[in-house]
């Protein structure tokens, strides 16, 4: 998968996710990041990228020019014709979550535009941005640091980057409910034991005890994700109890 940033800041952008998994990830191409300089695009001779804002106001604004012409070089450069995904990191966008993420991740190409100062003139997110994606509400001076937030985010879910395949799907959000409470060596630490059933070996029981214990610690302490995960496991309670009244059908008919 290939991100594409296009901010004023790329060596930020290049530098934070250049450790750890991303960086054997990028090593290994698995994903690409591509920080594209908007200011590169600039036809002032003073390099600008920015300026007042029509009707006043407080601070300056990205320009249209040098954004739409680094989007540009973007799209021409790309192999495949299709259109891609154009984020606008912004707080006045839909608030970033795992389902996203997935979403994203199958993609072959994202675009994400960051902006600075008061952000950047309408009429060119007008023309390319397809979506408006805040990392929560509150106001960052840029859009670095959400892009960096939703690459880590996506680029762990792109195959092969997480050595175990496991780990990403029993995570926090799966199936709207938090991960189990861990535990590593010692069995006890400041008078403190791990749980029993975990050292019992009897997978089904500590499958079983995780179940319970992400329950409990999402109806404490994400309420909100908890209902969903109710509603969510009703329907597929439902679908579990039509699924097998079919097949009673089909057997009393002697067609399975
Ligand atoms: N004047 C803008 C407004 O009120 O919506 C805020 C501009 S902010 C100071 C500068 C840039 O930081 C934005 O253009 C955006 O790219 C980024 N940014 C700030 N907070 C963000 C957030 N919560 N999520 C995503 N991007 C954010």
């Amino acid at each position: 998968m290939e991100f594409h940033v296009l901010t004023l800041f790329p060596e930020m952008v290049l530098d934070g996710l250049n450790t750890s998994i991303l960086k054997r990830a990028i090593e290994k191409e698995q994903i690409k990041i591509n920080a594209i300089n908007i200011r590169d695009y600039t036809t002032d001779k003073h390099k600008k990228v920015d300026d007042y804002t029509y009707g006043g106001g407080a601070g300056m604004l990205m320009q249209a020019q040098p954004v739409y012409d680094a989007y540009c070089d973007v799209v021409n450069k790309r192999k495949k014709r299709d259109r891609v995904r154009v984020v606008y990191v912004t707080p006045q966008g839909k608030v970033f979550d795992q389902k996203m993420a997935e979403q994203f991740a199958s993609e072959e190409d994202l675009v994400i535009l960051c902006g600075h100062y008061e952000g950047i003139d309408e009429r060119v997110l007008e023309e390319i941005v397809t979506d408006y994606v805040s990392i929560g509400d509150y106001v960052l001076t840029g859009g670095e640091l959400p892009a960096m937030v939703m690459i880590d985010a996506i680029a762990r879910l792109v195959p092969g980057v997480l050595n175990n395949d496991e780990s990403a799907s029993t995570e926090s959000f799966a199936g709207n409910l938090l991960e189990y409470p861990q535990y590593s060596r010692p069995e006890e630490w400041n008078g403190k034991r791990v749980p029993e059933v975990l050292l019992s070996g009897n997978h089904k029981k500590i499958a079983e005890w995780r179940l319970e214990q992400s329950k409990i610690r999402t109806k404490e302490r994400r309420p909100d994700l908890y209902e969903k995960y109710e509603k969510e496991e009703k329907e597929r309670e439902a679908a579990r109890r039509a699924l097998k009244e079919e097949q009673k059908r089909l057997r009393r008919m002697g067609k399975i």
